[in-house]
Formats: structure tokens, C-alpha cells, sequence
């Protein structure tokens, strides 16, 4: 299989020093393995999207000096390359899942799962689903579109996701612990990320994901779609994050480094990339 890998990034504010090192390193593994590297313009969230940032990311991108062979902007043979206009298959995603009986629909509301006894596990994304909708299984079949729910796929409980990340080592979560059934397309009638980045990876023969360690336990989610969709797996590679002085991983951060402001102090990219170089031996 020739090396086919993606830089995903999200239109919804500027680039960060965190992104660039993600993404250079994104670049670097497709140049070390011949391979083509693609773009994708993650802009599923139409709240938060906006095509101003796509364009600053673009030349945020280009300033940095990374370059790919397919993208909204060059075209390629699996466009589009916008999540936004890739809703079918999205929609095909999600049928295939309410038809194999893997996913439900959850009534709860935020009110509902704030109140109940399970806390957000540490920093994730997700809060621990109780499960109350569970049984609700039985119910998928009379829907024949998504929309007025969030819809939650049923995770194994008690059993172990293992898979080896080429970065950061082997990895195992535990389904119902260190996460549980997760949403995979919003009340709002948005899919979530998990399935559409499956999807989008599957149908555009990505072999190779590089992202950062903070989607570590997206890849355990991640993973349980791809085997009940019976999707061919990629291999992992999870950047280390860049985390400030204080040890605040820069993503979280109120104010992160945009590339813009230090482009506008007067870093070169050579600087940013030596920056990314020495995560680890030294913090921002
Ligand atoms: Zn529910």
C-alpha cells in the first residue's frame, strides 16, 4: 500500500505553534515514506467554522513551508476535501452503523448527564456516559435519519482496545472505563468527529494517521468504529504535545501561541520548527 497521509485541521481559530509541530511532523513521515500527503479541511462544526481561518491555515501552512499533493485547494481524486460537503457519506456512515445494531439514540439532555454520579474522566473530551439509553437499541430501526437525537455507540464493557502507536508505544484503554459509548452524530444534526474522521480516513485510503497524543483515547474510540464498520485500519503516530512553562498543554490555553503572532515578532519558520524540535528537552 503506497503511504497516503492527511493533516486535518479545524477552521475554528488560528494555527498554533502545537499545530505546526503536529503537522510538520505529518509532513516529515510522508516525505521519509515517498508517500502523498493530503489536505483536509475539518469544518464540520458550522457554528464554529468559519472560512477565514481555512484561508489563514492554508498560508499559515505554506508559510511554514509544508506542502501537500491534495487538498481543497489543489483538488485530487477523493474530493472534497471539506468535511461540510461530505455529508452523504456521513449519512451512509451512520446507516451502516443503525443497521448493524451498533449505535443508539440517547434523549438525554446536558442537564440530564451533568446531574448524573459519572464526572468528565480527567481531561477528555467525553464524560462518561451512565448508559441510561442503552436499551434504546431496539428503537434505531425507526429512524431513518439521525436527526433530532444524539446518537451514542455501545461500547464493549470490560473489554481491553490495545493497538501499538509508532510514537508513542503500545497503548490500551479500557471500553466502558477509561471511556464509554460515545456520540457519533449531535441532537444538532452534526456528525460527530469520531465518525467522520473514520469515514473520511477510510475513503480516502489514508494509511498513516499523525495527530497529536491528546487523541490518544480517540484512536481506543476510534478504533471500536472501524472493526464494527469493517473499515481496513491505519497505523497511529501520535505527536507529543507542546505544553507551556507552566506544564498547561498549549492547546487548552486561553491564548496559545498563534503561528501569526510569532510570524509577527519576527520568527522565521526555521525558528517555529526548531521550537518543535526541542519539545521535550525544553518548554515553550
Ligand atoms: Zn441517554
Amino acid at each position: 500500500m503506497p503511504y497516503r497521509g492527511r493533516l486535518a485541521p479545524s477552521p475554528t481559530g488560528l494555527l498554533h505553534i502545537g499545530h505546526a509541530c503536529t503537522f510538520w511532523a505529518a509532513y516529515q513521515r510522508a516525505i521519509e515514506h515517498h508517500g502523498t500527503l493530503i489536505l483536509r479541511n475539518e469544518d464540520l462544526d458550522p457554528q464554529r467554522s468559519k472560512a477565514e481561518f481555512a484561508a489563514a491555515m492554508i498560508e499559515d501552512l505554506h508559510w511554514l513551508g509544508i506542502r501537500w499533493q491534495e487538498g481543497p485547494d489543489l483538488g485530487g481524486p477523493f474530493a472534497p476535501y471539506e468535511q461540510s460537503r461530505r455529508r452523504e457519506l456521513y449519512l451512509q456512515t451512520w446507516r451502516r452503523l443503525r443497521d448493524g445494531g451498533f449505535i443508539y439514540p440517547c434523549a438525554c439532555s446536558r442537564r440530564d448527564l451533568a446531574t448524573s454520579a459519572a464526572a468528565p474522566n480527567e481531561a477528555d473530551d467525553e464524560p462518561l456516559y451512565p448508559g441510561r439509553c442503552r436499551d434504546r437499541i431496539t428503537e434505531a430501526q425507526a429512524y431513518d435519519v439521525p436527526r433530532g437525537v444524539n446518537w451514542r455507540f455501545r461500547v464493549p464493557d470490560g473489554e481491553a482496545i490495545v493497538f501499538d502507536d509508532l510514537r508513542q508505544g503500545p497503548q490500551q484503554f479500557l471500553a466502558g472505563r477509561d471511556f464509554s459509548d460515545f456520540v457519533v452524530w449531535r441532537r444538532d444534526d452534526v456528525p460527530a468527529y469520531q465518525l467522520a474522521v473514520v469515514a473520511d480516513d477510510a475513503a480516502m485510503q489514508i494509511t498513516e494517521v499523525v495527530r497529536g497524543a491528546d487523541l490518544l483515547k480517540s484512536t481506543a474510540r476510534q478504533l471500536l468504529l472501524i472493526r464494527a464498520l469493517g473499515l481496513p485500519l491505519p497505523a497511529w503516530y501520535h505527536c507529543d504535545l507542546v505544553r507551556d512553562e507552566a506544564g498547561t498543554r498549549l492547546a487548552k490555553r486561553h491564548d496559545p501561541l498563534s503561528l501569526r503572532t510569532l510570524r509577527a515578532q519576527g520568527y522565521a519558520p526555521k525558528d517555529v520548527l526548531a521550537m518543535c524540535a526541542s519539545i521535550g528537552s525544553r518548554r515553550l
